[in-house]
């Protein structure tokens, strides 16, 4: 007799609406057995969207210990071998800080077959919800994504100053004065413009502005919190000009301080 394998899916949520979740996700959600997912991930509506699963929540919640990695890991595989379709529901895209590569190395390791459906990453998309565009034409030609949640060294402190283009520091909360006052100490100017998007496509998507050297006053004012995108760079000055929907999503955001400085470009 031989017993059929199921499969593991790793599937990217988008950043928490559940329209920004691609065709692909929505059929893999539909078709699942078994559905682990994160906290970041949009969850509200899996019951609808995957009628037939198991929901098993491996987030943080706040008061309750995440299931640590090894075990989400060994969940997935177990669920695969007794031939279930998992899906594993992760927040913007599997391989952006999502630990998406060690969970496709573990199902390939207990020969389970694993594929992967991109996310819409919160690293571009939860800027955009504020209306900043990570490229411009006239203000930046290229974007850096990093994660802040361990301290960045000297080195790359110096790298990410010198480099231009637009920052974006995901996890980046509570690192955020040790990563403004490095920036300043190899060199970035003390006005460059920087946003801080909390909750991004929620009725609490809120956005602080300011510049390398106000933002860390500006937070502390408004109790910023995770999660949050930390953008960096003169492409925060379009903030008021994005395009419709992002204007639609910053009218219905509360927004704590205006931008410094007046628009760039045309
Ligand atoms: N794989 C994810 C990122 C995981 S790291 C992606 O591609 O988006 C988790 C971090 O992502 C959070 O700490 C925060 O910095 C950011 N993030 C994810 N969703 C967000 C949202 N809706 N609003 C603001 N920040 C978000």
């Amino acid at each position: 007799m031989t017993i059929r394998t199921g499969s593991v899916t790793l599937v990217g949520g988008g950043p928490g609406d559940p329209e920004l979740l691609t065709v692909a996700a929505v059929r893999a959600l539909a078709a699942a057995d078994v559905v682990l997912y994160d906290r970041l991930a949009p969850h509200e509506t899996l019951a609808e969207l995957a009628p037939g699963a198991r929901l098993i929540d491996v987030g943080k919640r706040p008061g309750h210990h995440p299931i640590p990695q090894d075990e989400i890991e060994r969940l997935l595989v177990m669920h695969a071998l007794e031939g279930a379709n998992v899906v594993r529901l992760k927040g913007g895209d599997p391989f952006v800080f999502g630990r998406g590569g060690e969970e496709v190395e573990a199902c390939r390791r207990a020969g389970v077959p694993v594929r992967v459906v991109p996310g819409v990453t919160s690293a571009i998309s939860v800027p955009a919800a504020a209306g900043i565009p990570v490229t411009h034409r006239t203000a930046s030609r290229m974007f850096t994504v990093v994660s802040g949640h361990a301290p960045l060294s000297p080195a790359e402190l110096e790298h990410l100053a010198g480099l231009g283009g637009t920052i974006v520091i995901l996890m980046g909360v509570t690192n955020l004065p040790s990563i403004t006052s490095g920036l300043a100490r190899f060199g970035m100017d003390a006005d460059m413009p920087v946003a801080i998007v909390e909750q991004g496509y929620s009725t609490q998507q809120r956005t602080t502005f300011g510049d390398l050297g106000t933002i860390l006053t500006e937070s502390a004012r408004a109790g910023v919190g995770s999660p949050a995108v930390v953008v960096i760079g003169d492409v925060v000055r379009l903030a008021r000009g994005g395009d419709a929907d992002a204007t639609a999503a910053l009218a219905g955001a509360a927004t704590t301080t205006a931008p410094a400085a007046p628009p760039v470009g045309p």
